[in-house]
Formats: structure tokens, C-alpha cells, sequence
């Protein structure tokens, strides 16, 4: 059974990781797709043609989701292109690890513009026709970092706590109008992001993981699709952990 037939979906920062699988996993399920990506043009055209081989509509655009104006026009040319969103998955992040010792004031600005004031820029901007059309879906990537906190990440995990806060404001501000928003909290994710840390550390992040592996891109996608899908119709407000029990 397909379950985002008919529907439309953005999802930022699809050009690989975990926004690839959320995109491949959505179209897949029939929903057309507008993602963006910061700077991977080939990696980003090779996304945009596997997404068609499902035989939905699909389009990259590359946009910054850290700048305002950048998100306000992406909404824009989203509109333009596909005449509606029904689900945003606000997904693009970033990690400047240090401790706090040695964190500098871009390393800090760079994470909570990337990772938490993207979600702010795009959300304002397609609230508008979302309450028109009375429905919608926000997905917003935090992390268990986010909720409990992980040494030499202080900036990382302020902006994946600060997600969730916006998203159960966000639940409570426009669930009158039948738009959800939820957030989802992986653990530790086999992608790029995680393939920085060395074998060691992985090793070390591993040993907590009761499941006992890594998580995939499609496990986290499959949580993305029961909350853009109306599965989910009246889950709301909610940080979904996504974590093989590593925060219980
Ligand atoms: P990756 O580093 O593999 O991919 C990041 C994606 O975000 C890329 O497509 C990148 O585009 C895009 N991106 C980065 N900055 C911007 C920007 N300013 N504007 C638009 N797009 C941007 O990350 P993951 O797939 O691992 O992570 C995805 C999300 O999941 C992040 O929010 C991350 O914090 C979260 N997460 C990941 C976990 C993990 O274990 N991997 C665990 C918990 C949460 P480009 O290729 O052009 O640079």
C-alpha cells in the first residue's frame, strides 16, 4: 500500500545521509519531491533522477537553509513548481564538534543557524499555505543528543533541544488548523556525519546501542513516513527516538 499518493513533500538537506533515504523513502510511497542541498550539485542531480525513477515528479534546489530570505524564496519557487506542500521534513544539519574550551563563536553561530534556525525559516515560510489549505505535516530532525546532552557537542545538542521546543510550540500553535508537527530523535546513524568520527569513537557509541548496530537512513525514513502519512493523523507534538534503545 502506497501512503503519500497525491502528496507533495520537501525535504532539506536530500542531496545524501539521512535526507536521501527520507526522500527515496517518501517517493517511493508516491510523493512527488522538492529537496534542497547546500552545495552537492552532482550528488543533488543524482538524487533528483533516482527520485523520478519512481515515477513521481522531483526537483533539487539549492538553497541555504541557514538563510531567511534564501528559505523565503525556496517556499516561493516550491509553490510555484508543485502548487502545494503537504509535508516539510526540515532535516538538513551540521556538526562543529568541540569542547566547549576550545568552541568559538562561528563554530557555535554556524550549528544553530544551520541546524535550528533553518527549521524557524522554512516552517515560517510555508505556514501560510499550510493553514490555507488546512493540512500539513512538519518533521523536524533533532536528535537524542538533543535531549540528553553529549560532551564536546554542547552547541549540536542545543540546537537539536531547541527543535524540539519549537516543534511541540509549533503542534500547540497550529494543531486548529490540522497541521502536525513532530520531531524525530535518531541515535547514531551510519552516514557521512557519523563516518567523521573515526572507527574508535563509533566503536565506543556502539556499546550503548542495546539493538546492537548502527541505525540505517531507512530506519529513520520509515519513522519520517508514519509521521508525514496519515498514519499518524493524530500524533502530534511528539520526539520520536529512533535510537535502538540507546535513550530509553
Ligand atoms: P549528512 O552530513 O550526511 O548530510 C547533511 C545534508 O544536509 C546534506 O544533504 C547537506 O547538503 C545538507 N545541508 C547541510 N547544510 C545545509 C544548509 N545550510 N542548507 C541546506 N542543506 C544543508 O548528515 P546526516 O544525514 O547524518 O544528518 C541529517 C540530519 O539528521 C541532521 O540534522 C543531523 O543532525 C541529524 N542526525 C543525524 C544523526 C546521525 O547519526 N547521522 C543522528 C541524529 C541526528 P550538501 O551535501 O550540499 O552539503
Amino acid at each position: 500500500m502506497k501512503l503519500m499518493e497525491g502528496k507533495v513533500s520537501l525535504v532539506t538537506g536530500a542531496s545524501r545521509g539521512i535526507g536521501k533515504g527520507v526522500a527515496m523513502k517518501l517517493a517511493e510511497h508516491g510523493s512527488d519531491i522538492a529537496f534542497t542541498y547546500l552545495s552537492s550539485d552532482e550528488k543533488a542531480k543524482e538524487v533528483e533522477d533516482e527520485l523520478k525513477a519512481f515515477g513521481v515528479k522531483a526537483k533539487g534546489y539549492k538553497s541555504n537553509a541557514a538563510d531567511y530570505t534564501a528559505a523565503e524564496e525556496l517556499i516561493k519557487n516550491v509553490l510555484a513548481d508543485f502548487e502545494k506542500v503537504d509535508a516539510v521534513v526540515n532535516n538538513a544539519g551540521i556538526t562543529r564538534d568541540g569542547l566547549l574550551m576550545r568552541m568559538t563563536e562561528e563554530n557555535w553561530d554556524e550549528v544553530m543557524n544551520t541546524n535550528l534556525k533553518s527549521v524557524y525559516n522554512v516552517t515560517k515560510h510555508i505556514q501560510r499555505s499550510m493553514l490555507k489549505q488546512r493540512s500539513g505535516s512538519i518533521i523536524n530532525m533533532s536528535s537524542i543528543v538533543g535531549v540528553r546532552g553529549n560532551a564536546g557537542q554542547s552547541n549540536y545538542a542545543a540546537s537539536k533541544a531547541g527543535i524540539i521546543g519549537f516543534t511541540k510550540s509549533i503542534a500547540q500553535e497550529l494543531g486548529s488548523r490540522n497541521i502536525r508537527c513532530n520531531a524525530i530523535a535518531p541515535g547514531f546513524i551510519a552516514t557521512e556525519m557519523t563516518g567523521e568520527l573515526g572507527e574508535e569513537v563509533m566503536q565506543e557509541w556502539l556499546k550503548a546501542v542495546p539493538l546492537n548496530r548502527a541505525g540505517t537512513t531507512e530506519d529513520v525514513a520509515n519513522a519520517v513516513l508514519y509521521l508525514a502519512s496519515d498514519l499518524s493523523s493524530y500524533v502530534s507534538g511528539q520526539t520520536l527516538s529512533v535510537c535502538g534503545a540507546m535513550l530509553t
